[in-house]
């Protein structure tokens, strides 16, 4: 089983994992951004990523 992983992600690489279908949880007590680990080219928070169980009908 894949546990959850923390990845600094943009505004819009957070989007585009929700659009993905990933659970997206912000961790707290962060006081400044960082550099987005996915495009590295925005600035955003820590989130916990974690694949969603998806049944296809
Ligand atoms: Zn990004």
């Amino acid at each position: 089983m894949d546990k959850p992983h923390i990845e600094t992600l943009c505004h819009k690489c957070h989007g585009d994992y929700l659009e993905a279908g990933f659970i997206v949880v912000k961790v707290p007590g962060q006081k400044f951004k960082d550099a987005c680990t996915h495009c590295q080219s925005g600035q955003g928070w820590d989130y916990e990523v974690e694949a969603k169980e998806v049944n296809h009908g």
